[in-house]
Order: structure tokens, then sequence, then C-alpha cells
């Protein structure tokens, strides 16, 4: 129905297999990015979260953008305001004496993404990052987590805005440490938004495209995933030999993101009937927005 009348379906790979299935493509916050920004689709039925599809409206912006569910936000995003921000910015100005670059992780609100220099995905915050001045201060938003990890990884030492991912926080370094010991062969990869501990217990550190790519070149490993749970059936239809295992348990649903589940099939039928609701961003925040944005898609 969506390819004859002209809609791309895109896909967050959090979202649930049956949502994954109906999608043209399916793929972490920069491949759907990319997507957009190439798409010459008149139309783009979005099914990830509202940051999603603000971004994927101010990369194609002669497309119109919908969601299946309009409520369906993030955590993270709403963990920084965009007047809030204004403010921080202006008191590290004060306080160092210059105005701090803005890296903002690009699960963050258009008008957050106004005010950074630049955006970043989780695949290639650390090279965004290294793309900066050495000597420059960089202010990291929203995700503590990520810009701890940023910090670590580069041995840049940035402000970090105290945001979270609710979904990523919840993952227990003592429940992956059970999961390890009854699965001593398992290599472990867990997200940058995952807490320091889980990172520090883990083989591997890396957003969803890096964890697709190291599955496909194993045969007959097992993995713990410690990232979203929806996520397992994504590495699951691209690298099948392979055993997944999902952080901190299969039969805990605490893994998967709330924001994300609100998008379901019969939703997904009436956004597609009737091509709405509409995502939009207002021109005064779009142009800075999209500036950003085109900023990180320069460097990779
Ligand atoms: S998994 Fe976390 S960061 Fe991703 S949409 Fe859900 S709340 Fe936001």
């Amino acid at each position: 129905m969506a390819t004859e009348r002209g809609i791309l379906v895109l896909a967050h790979s959090y979202q649930d297999g049956f949502i994954q299935d109906a999608a043209h493509f399916v793929g972490d916050s920069l491949e759907l990015a990319r997507q957009a920004a190439q798409s010459e689709a008149e139309a783009i039925c979005f099914c990830g979260v509202h940051f999603m599809a603000e971004t994927a409206a101010l990369l194609c912006p002669e497309a119109e953008v919908f969601v299946p569910d309009l409520d369906a936000g993030c955590s993270l995003a709403d963990s920084c305001v965009a007047e809030d921000l204004a403010r921080y910015q202006d008191h590290l100005e004060s306080k160092l004496g210059k105005r701090p670059r803005t890296v903002a992780y690009i699960n963050c609100t258009a008008a957050v993404k106004a005010l950074s220099d630049i955006i970043c995905t989780s695949g290639n915050a650390k090279a965004v990052v290294e793309s900066l001045p050495p000597d420059d201060p960089i202010l990291f938003v929203p995700d503590r987590h990520l810009g701890g990890w940023l910090n670590e990884t580069t041995g840049r030492e940035m402000e970090l805005w105290d945001g979270a991912c609710m979904v990523h926080e919840l993952f227990s370094v003592e429940t992956l440490r059970e999961l390890q010991a009854a699965h001593p062969e398992a290599i472990t990869l867990s997200h940058p938004e995952c807490p320091k501990a889980v990172r520090d217990a883990s083989d591997h550190v890396l957003g969803t495209a890096g964890m697709l790519k190291i599955a496909g070149n194993h045969e007959g490993a097992t993995f713990l995933v410690g990232t979203e749970g929806n996520m397992l059936y994504r590495l699951k239809q691209v690298a099948p030999q392979n055993t997944y295992l999902s952080a901190p348990g299969a039969s805990c649903a605490c893994n998967l993101c709330p924001h994300m589940q609100l998008n379901t099939a019969a939703k997904l039928r009436a956004a597609l009937d009737s091509k709405g609701p509409r995502v939009q961003v207002p021109a005064e925040v779009a142009g800075p927005a999209r500036r950003a944005l085109e900023r990180m898609l320069d460097v990779v």
C-alpha cells in the first residue's frame, strides 16, 4: 500500500519486528538520517520516536513526514529543554571566557539541535568529537553515559549534560555478570548509552550498526546484547547464524522502550491511510538545526 502511494516507510531497529518487516528501510539514527536526506519520496512514514521524525523532516524538507503516534517521545530528548540549554551555554561562556562548542547526540529535539554546533549519533560520535579543534571547550548533550564514554575514548574533557535514556540506564552490571557466568563463551556487546559499569564489563561498546557488523563477522557465536530488546529481532534477521541473548534477560520487558512501543500495527495502518499525524519543524528552528545535522553528515 505504501509503495503504490509514494510513501517511504522508515523504521528504527528498536521497533517491533512486525514494523521492521513493514518498512522499506530499517536502520539506526545515522542510517535513517541518510535515507531521509537522499530520499525523493513525497511522503515519509517514520516509525520511531518524535525526534527521529523531526530529523527526517529537516533533511527531507519537501516530503510530508508523518508518524504512527505523535506521543511517541523519548526520555533522553525530554531531559534537555532548549531554554535550559541556552541558559547553560551562557553560564559556561561566562565561566570559561569562551563559548563552548555544543555537540548534540541526535536523540534531542529540533530546538536543541538548532542551538548546537554539530550533531552526532552513537556510531559516529567519536569521529565528530575528534573533528573539533583540540583546544576548544565542548558541551556534550544530552546523554551523560555516551558523553562519559566519549571522554574516555577521545581523551577530551567535555562538559556533560545530565540526561540519560530510561531504557539503557536500567541495565545492571550484576545481571550482566550473571549472564556472563551462565554463558562464559558469549561476547558481550553494549550500547554507549549504558552506564559505565556495564560498558566496562563488555567486550565491545558500540552503536546498533556496529553490533550488526560484528555479528555478521561471526559464525555460531553467542552474543549478550545490552541495548533495546527489539534489536535482537534485527540481529536475527541480519545474522541468523548466531545466538543472541538480551540483557538484562529475555523474560524481562524492561529493556523495551515504552515510547517505541506506542507504535502499533493499527496505528501504522491508520497513519498510512491518512498520511498523518504530520511532524513539522518551525522555519526559525529548521534552518540552524539542519545546518548542525549537515555538519555531521560532512564529517562522516
Ligand atoms: S530507547 Fe531510550 S533513547 Fe531510544 S527512544 Fe527510547 S527512551 Fe529514547
